[in-house]
């Protein structure tokens, strides 16, 4: 039987438990792996030990495939009116808001997220996404055409969702929400380093009265338990939040298989670009909230920063302040005045890290930051802002996924719309201008998924998310979603004719 992972807070900004199961939930029941692996769960802030978790193989992914299938053939899918899946989502979403607080300790226990980030913005969103897809539940359906065809809007069966460490729950909630809401049943993988708050929702699914089976949730390493999900001949969809290069093996396991559908949300290089005629106090603000929170580890955030060069200077001040008024604010997540918390994991700290040397040598100059922070436990990475970048510099063209803003001066829209376009990547990008004009000459020209003009990385559940070029594809949130969840049945009616 799997243990429950407890421990009492006393801190300034939570008082009180936090726990979740620490097995598998497959087929309504929490249950230890077949082979009986476990993953160690590190607390970022201090790089010590918080628990360990069951850890998924390839046995238990064609269990929990199993029970899926069947629960989609028994009781879900078809046999479940829209409004009936609609209630237990929301459900879902109420037993989710009654325990917020502690959902989002968990998250700042396991992310080491500032409870203003954890609390203020990611469960709220959380919150927002499941009411939302609960709304739409009995709201799917086709079109009619004439002579007489009409569409049926239908689930998928069984699909797998493999999701990061960077917005553990939130992701939850944009695979789960709208794959429940279509009448898909999920076998969902959270990230091995994160898995705590997935687990904590699992018990929740449990107490909402989901059907067993519906929803799957297997904590395991990528190359394992994430290989056998994109690999396996019973899984017909497949949405995945992650990094390019494991989007590609994804997209070559969905190949070699079944030719599941797949959908990809990727990283990203996301050029955030500001004119002489910004209102550039705005835009400073913008720009920090763009690259430094949740620590730079946003698939959106805004790492390339092009300044025209009359407000250069005073850009760079003004940041470079930012930058340090944060550095101050740094430190453990459940104090009342941290706004910058560390990376994840020591692997993720070794790779800011090595993105931090390697912009040194190539000659990019460290202007505040480029260095640990001197806190002596966990894995806090001082807000870093590099200058004298030209395009063609790793730290120009590579995703760092942490706080570190390569700033690039340019003269003409023309100069800088080529430079933000020269890169794979095609997730965001962020314009600032008092000229309207401008600001959609500019963001029509950019090549992403998504544009923000005089503002920087808001999310909102109803609105669309998601990539060009390696970016991926598909969309999440919003009724896009929707879409991306169901395939379409032509049906075809003889009205009349004989042969
Ligand atoms: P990652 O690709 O290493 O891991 C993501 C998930 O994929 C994890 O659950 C992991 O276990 C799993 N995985 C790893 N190898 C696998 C394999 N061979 N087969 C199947 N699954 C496998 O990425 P990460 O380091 O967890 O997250 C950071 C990356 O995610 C960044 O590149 C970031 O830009 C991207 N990201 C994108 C978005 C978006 O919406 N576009 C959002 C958040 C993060």
């Amino acid at each position: 039987m799997p243990e429950t992972f407890k421990v009492e807070l006393d801190t300034p900004v939570y008082k009180g438990s936090v726990s979740c199961n620490t097995g598998l939930f497959i087929n309504g029941k929490f249950v230890d792996a077949v082979e009986g692996g476990t993953i160690d769960v590190i607390n970022p802030s201090t790089g010590k030990l918080l628990t360990k978790v069951a850890a998924a193989t390839s046995k238990d992914v064609d269990i929990a495939v199993a029970a899926a299938k069947k629960a989609y053939k028994t009781s879900w899918g078809l046999k479940v009116p829209g409004a009936q899946r609609g209630e237990l989502l929301m459900k879902l979403a109420t037993l989710l808001e009654a325990n917020i607080d502690e959902f989002a300790a968990l998250e700042c226990l396991n992310v080491g997220k500032p409870w203003s980030e954890s609390r203020g913005f990611d469960m709220k969103l959380t919150l927002q996404t499941l009411k939302y897809y609960a709304g739409w539940a009995d709201k799917v359906h086709g079109h009619t055409i004439e002579k007489l065809a009409y569409t049926r809007h239908e689930p998928y069966g069984v699909v797998g969702q493999i999701v990061p460490w960077n917005y553990p729950l939130t992701m939850v909630s944009w695979k789960i929400g709208p794959a429940l809401a279509t009448g898909n049943v999920v076998v969902l993988k959270p990230s091995e380093i994160t898995p705590l708050t997935a687990l904590k929702f699992a018990s929740l699914v449990q107490e909402a009265g989901f059907p067993p089976g519906v929803v799957n949730i297997i904590p395991g390493y990528g190359a394992t338990a994430g290989a056998a999900i994109s690999m396996h001949p019973d899984i017909r969809k497949i949405a995945f939040t992650g990094s390019t290069l494991t989007g590609r093996k994804i997209q070559e396991a969905s190949a070699k298989s079944n030719l599941k559908v797949v959908t990809l949300e990727l990283g990203g290089k996301s050029p955030n670009i500001i004119f002489d005629d910004a209102d550039l106090d705005q835009a400073v603000k913008w720009a920090a909230i763009g690259i430094f929170s949740n620590s730079g580890q946003v698939c959106t955030a805004g790492s390339r920063i092009y300044v025209q060069e009359g407000v250069y200077d005073a850009f760079i001040k003004a940041f470079s302040e930012a930058a340090a008024g944060l550095n101050t604010k740094t430190g453990d997540p459940f104090s009342e005045g941290t706004i910058h918390g560390p990376v994840v994991s020591q692997t993720q700290f070794d790779r800011v890290m090595s993105h931090i040397d390697a912009a040194k040598a190539e000659g990019a100059i460290p202007f505040i930051g480029g260095e640990r922070h001197s806190l002596t436990e966990g894995f806090f990475v001082k807000p870093t802002i590099f200058t004298n970048c030209t395009p063609d510099m790793k730290i120009v063209q590579e995703e760092v996924f942490g706080p570190v803003a390569a700033v690039v001066k340019f003269k003409t829209e023309d100069e800088v719309i080529e430079m933000a376009n020269d890169t794979n990547y095609g997730l965001a990008c962020a314009v600032f201008t008092e000229n309207v004009s401008r600001a959609v000459r500019v963001s029509n020209a950019l090549e992403a998924g998504m544009a923000w003009v005089n503002c920087n990385i808001t999310t909102e559940y109803n609105v669309p998310f998601g990539g060009y070029k390696q970016s991926g594809y598909g969309r999440e949130l919003g009724a896009y979603a929707i879409d991306t969840y169901t395939q379409v049945k032509a049906v075809h009616i003889n009205v009349g004719l004989k042969i």
